[in-house]
């Protein structure tokens, strides 16, 4: 079939060269459009640089859940806490909570886990194929992540709550009692006795190159990277005919794809739609020289984080601080990581630690969109991944480029569309 005339000539512009980013631009490469996309080129400031690298399989309970109001005055009272909220940013905030607050109700909270099920049960079945395109495969560690607990008992009364959920999206555990946990990683002090393997739970072991390699079959197959920072749209027709950026240049365009992750809410409000997309962020520690030999992943429900033996290193990383996007970051935050990490694994060694904070792009239903703007015909958007951007960057690309074709599919985009918000 022949291409429209435009898309001989314009390129699709993708705004945001994170995982989510780089996934649309070669889903939208791959369906024969000229892809360019824009990114400040820091990727230290992405989100997707420095997180746990985590498939979320069976990650299906959204982050508002019934009960959780009544546990805000505790947030906003430990800043050092698992979750916290910043005072001062408490007015700028306010929305996003109450939001988030209507969407814990029960039966909301049942429907976006579905939401949620059906993007984590697409997790290896898109990036497989594009690991592969990468010759990135090596990047995926195969172990399986431990959830770890204290006791059975603590264990048992996560799945009350939530285990018919997870039971419904196909969610799989082995369960390892005190011995068989400590036979498999005898690092783990002797105070935690209680260990799930989450099947299918893998991990990217090293980001930065996961980035490099999608970024590299982007040009490998005809798209380009370009650095800047998307500072403005011309208009006309109801459409975006060019994107301007920050240092003047104007880059005509047939069509934009707003992938900025928590830097998308400004591009949308310019685009004409008020999106409800606050940041939850997260910090890491990476320990260069850890001195442990840790065979697997570890998650640690009770305290909010996650401990990765990555390529460069072992990886404290997690928790949630909702904060503006400007706010300085609270390095205290990190600091108590470490402090957590002692009680797990009292050998671990810190010399050469490293600290980051990243900026979660999180909308209060905790789905993304995954949609068209809503007052200009060429324009898509593509974030508010929250907890699961690695996880579900490649199904996101496949399914915007769908939607770009205007492909009929069976896949019920409905949870991931604009007009919800
Ligand atoms: C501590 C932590 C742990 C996490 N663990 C996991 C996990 O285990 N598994 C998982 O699936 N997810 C995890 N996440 C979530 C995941 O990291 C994010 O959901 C995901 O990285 C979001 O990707 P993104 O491409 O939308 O945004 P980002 O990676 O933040 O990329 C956005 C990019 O857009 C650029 N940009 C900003 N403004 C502009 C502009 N005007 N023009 C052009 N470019 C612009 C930014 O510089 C940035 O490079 C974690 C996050 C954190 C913080």
């Amino acid at each position: 079939m022949a291409k429209p005339a435009e898309f001989e000539k314009l390129p699709f512009i993708i705004a945001g060269g994170g995982l989510v980013g780089l996934c649309c631009a070669i889903n939208l490469r791959r369906a024969g459009h000229e892809v360019v996309l824009i990114d400040p080129g820091d990727i230290k400031r992405a989100a997707s640089y420095g997180n746990n690298g985590q498939f979320a399989v069976g990650d299906i309970v959204p982050l508002a859940v019934p009960g959780i109001v009544l546990k805000v005055p505790g947030y906003l009272l430990d800043p050092l806490g698992p979750l916290a909220i910043r005072w001062r940013d408490l007015p700028r905030l306010v929305p996003w909570l109450l939001r988030f607050t209507a969407e814990s109700r029960r039966e909301r909270m049942e429907a976006i886990s579905a939401g949620l099920a059906a993007m984590c049960n697409l997790i290896h079945f898109d990036y497989e194929p594009m690991l592969k395109a990468a010759a990135a495969e090596h990047l995926l560690d195969h172990t399986e992540c431990i959830k770890l607990f204290e006791t059975r008992e603590q264990f048992d009364l996560e799945e009350r709550k939530y285990g018919h959920l997870r039971e419904r999206a196909g969610a799989q555990y082995e369960l390892l009692d005190d011995k068989a946990l400590h036979a498999l990683e005898p690092e783990i002090a002797p105070q935690f006795r209680f260990g799930a393997i989450m099947k299918g739970r893998k991990f990217i072991r090293n980001l930065a190159k996961l980035i490099d390699a999608f970024a590299e079959l982007l040009r490998r197959e005809g798209g380009s990277v370009v650095a800047g920072e998307v500072a403005d749209f011309e208009r006309a027709d109801g459409k975006v005919v060019a994107v301007r950026l920050n240092d003047g240049r104007r880059l005509p365009a047939a069509g934009v794809v707003v992938a900025a992750g928590a830097w998308s809410k400004r591009l949308c409000a310019m685009l004409g739609d008020k999106v409800p997309l606050e940041c939850e962020r997260g910090y890491h520690v990476m320990l260069p020289r850890g001195g442990i030999k840790l065979g697997r992943s570890l998650t640690i429900p009770s305290r909010g984080f996650g401990i990765v033996p990555m390529e460069e290193g072992i990886r404290l990383a997690g928790t949630v601080e909702l904060a503006r996007l400007d706010s300085p970051p609270n390095f205290e935050r990190a600091d108590r990581l470490i402090a957590n990490a002692r009680v797990i694994l009292p050998n671990l060694k810190y010399d050469g630690a490293e600290r980051w904070m990243g900026n979660r792009p999180s909308l209060p239903d905790s789905l993304p969109v995954i949609d068209r703007a809503s007052r200009v015909s060429n324009v898509y958007y593509a974030f508010g991944h929250g907890h699961r951007g690695v996880s579900f960057a490649p199904t996101t690309g496949r399914l915007l480029a769908g939607l770009v074709a205007g492909r009929p599919s069976n896949f019920d985009m409905r949870p991931y569309r604009l007009n919800r918000l």
